[in-house]
């Protein structure tokens, strides 16, 4: 399986780390050794002091495709989960300041937690879903994926231009405002529309 993740998929996230808003979907990858599932703690890289959390939703895909057309690529996904794309951000600085791939500073081992796949077709609107991260009991993060740059049918035609999707891949769709980092110690909580799916305790 693989790991898809769309970068700076929100106006204010790409803000607030001063990039600029992308025309076009930003996509990466993560080895599947990156997936931190059943909400085991992730213990602190010690390759990085500045570890920050992403909270993301996350599609499942349902069926194989490539080269899929917009207007049928909501038959290509069906559940969702709430992911932290965890990100060693001063690692990612030194990449992106040469010009380098990022993938030592986001695919390392356990930089993919994961939560369960809820349906789709049970949460109030599949357009605009609530999310929300708690660190240490407070609300840092609060998105809604209405305020996506590039939808999740658009994501999901934009990538299967180049990798074909194939049924268990998952895409990390990006990450609203507030993320920030992680100190030993740490709880994270998603929210997925109010429920609590995921928990990570940093160690
Ligand atoms: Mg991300």
């Amino acid at each position: 399986m693989k790991i898809i993740c769309i970068g700076r998929n929100y106006i204010d996230h790409a803000k607030e780390l001063k990039n600029p808003v992308p025309k076009k979907p930003l996509v990466f990858m993560k080895p599947p050794s990156a997936l931190l599932i059943n909400n085991k703690p992730l213990y602190y890289p010690e390759f990085t002091k500045d570890l920050h959390y992403e909270l993301e939703v996350v599609l499942k895909i349902a069926k194989n495709g490539r080269h899929v057309q917009d207007e049928f690529a909501s038959d290509y996904y069906d559940q969702v989960a709430l992911g932290i794309d965890f990100t060693a951000r001063d690692v990612q600085a030194k990449c992106k300041e040469k010009g380098h791939p990022w993938e030592i500073a986001k695919g390392f081992d356990n930089s993919a937690a994961l939560s369960n796949f809820v349906n789709l077709s049970k949460l109030p609107d599949p357009k605009a879903i609530k999310f929300q991260m708690k660190r240490n009991g407070k609300l840092v993060q609060n998105g809604n994926t209405k305020d996506l740059i590039f939808s999740f049918d658009y994501i999901i035609s934009y990538v299967s231009q180049y990798f074909k999707l194939q049924q268990g891949d998952i895409i990390y769709t990006g990450t609203p405002a507030g993320v920030g980092p992680v100190q030993i110690g740490d709880v994270l909580e998603g929210f997925l529309e109010g429920d609590k799916l995921l928990e990570t305790s940093i160690k």
